[in-house]
């Protein structure tokens, strides 16, 4: 008999403290300031309901709540980081929910900033550029104003031409673009950035896919496109009337703008595209020339090579 009356002793003991524990906790839960608030606003509570919700009221008290111990998203301490505990009552019963808090939803809207712009395969830098930098650069006083004047504009509605930058290597074109998705962002226009060499290489890539159909579609319909280096692509035929043909007749007919940086002139650029493996198509070329300068407005760059 006496391990088992020893043994109840012991269970008792434990059975004690677990009680004692119980009853500390649940003190604790019922004074915090906002769960008696909370039990104050619903008197049809009843005790049996407050007793059997009591594990929800005290994770609603451990919790944060709308990041008042948190400083940020990254840092935030919940059980579902980015969450915050809400009390409601239901058919008389104690509910507990959790929503967005506020960093969380700062940190979406952060994100969704990013998106909007859209490039592929541009350095980082460029992707950094700000028009801070360009500003007071006196060789560029007409890009710049031409920028300047586009901004203004699309604050209210978008213009139906862009800027076709041309000049030599290395004064700065594509920085002027980088820059320029930076503002547009903070209008919340996105911009898609594409480096021409690397579109000719994704649209041939994507036959395998069958993903053509789909990333035509994006180039058409993106708020602003930026080709940059148009000329420098290996040309193809197919790829000037198929795909930049049917991107910049869309775009022009649906008054979209489109800005371009190129080492050419638009006279030098018609000769670049009619010369492709199947010969010299100067028609075909002239009809692209036309519709770039529907969407865009030539500008040249002056100024030394960076690089160097
Ligand atoms: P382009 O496209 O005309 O060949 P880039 O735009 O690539 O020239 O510019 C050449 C280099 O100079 C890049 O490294 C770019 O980051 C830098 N750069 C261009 N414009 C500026 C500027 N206004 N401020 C700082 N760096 C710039
Ligand atoms: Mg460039």
């Amino acid at each position: 008999m006496k391990p088992i009356q020893s043994s109840l002793k012991s269970w008792m003991q434990t059975n004690e403290n677990f009680k004692e524990n119980y009853l500390k906790i649940k003190q604790e839960v019922l004074n915090d300031p906002e769960i008696s608030e909370f039990l104050t606003l619903h008197p049809q509570l009843t005790q049996a309901e407050i007793n059997k919700s009591l594990i929800k009221l005290y994770e609603y008290k451990t919790q944060a709540k709308q990041c008042d111990q948190c400083g940020s998203y990254q840092a935030c301490k919940n059980m579902i980081a980015g969450y915050s505990p809400v009390l409601h009552v239901e058919n008389d019963e104690i509910r507990l929910s959790y929503e967005k808090c506020h960093s969380r939803v700062m940190y979406e809207k952060d994100q969704e900033k990013q998106k909007l712009i859209q490039s592929l395969y541009m350095p980082k830098e460029i992707l950094q550029a700000s028009f801070s930098d360009i500003a007071n650069d006196e060789t560029r006083i007409t890009a710049i104003a031409e920028l300047l004047d586009f901004l203004d504009q699309a604050k209210t509605d978008l213009p139906r031409k862009g800027v076709y930058f041309y000049g030599q290597f290395g004064v700065g074109k594509t920085y002027l673009l980088g820059a320029l998705a930076n503002e547009l962002k903070k209008f919340n226009i996105s911009s898609t950035l594409i480096y021409m060499p690397e579109f000719v290489r994704e649209i041939k890539g994507s036959f395998k896919d069958d993903s053509v159909n789909e990333k035509i579609d994006y180039f058409k319909k993106a708020d602003v496109l930026m080709l940059d280096d148009i000329g420098a692509e290996l040309q193809s035929a197919w790829f000037r009337d198929e795909i930049l043909g049917s991107v910049l007749q869309y775009r022009m007919m649906e008054r979209l703008p489109v800005f371009f940086t190129s080492n050419y002139d638009l006279d030098q650029l018609e000769v670049q595209l009619a010369t492709t493996k199947s010969g010299v198509e100067t028609v075909k070329a002239g009809r692209i020339i036309e519709r770039i300068k529907q969407v865009s407005k030539e500008v040249k760059i002056e100024g030394h090579n960076r690089r160097l």
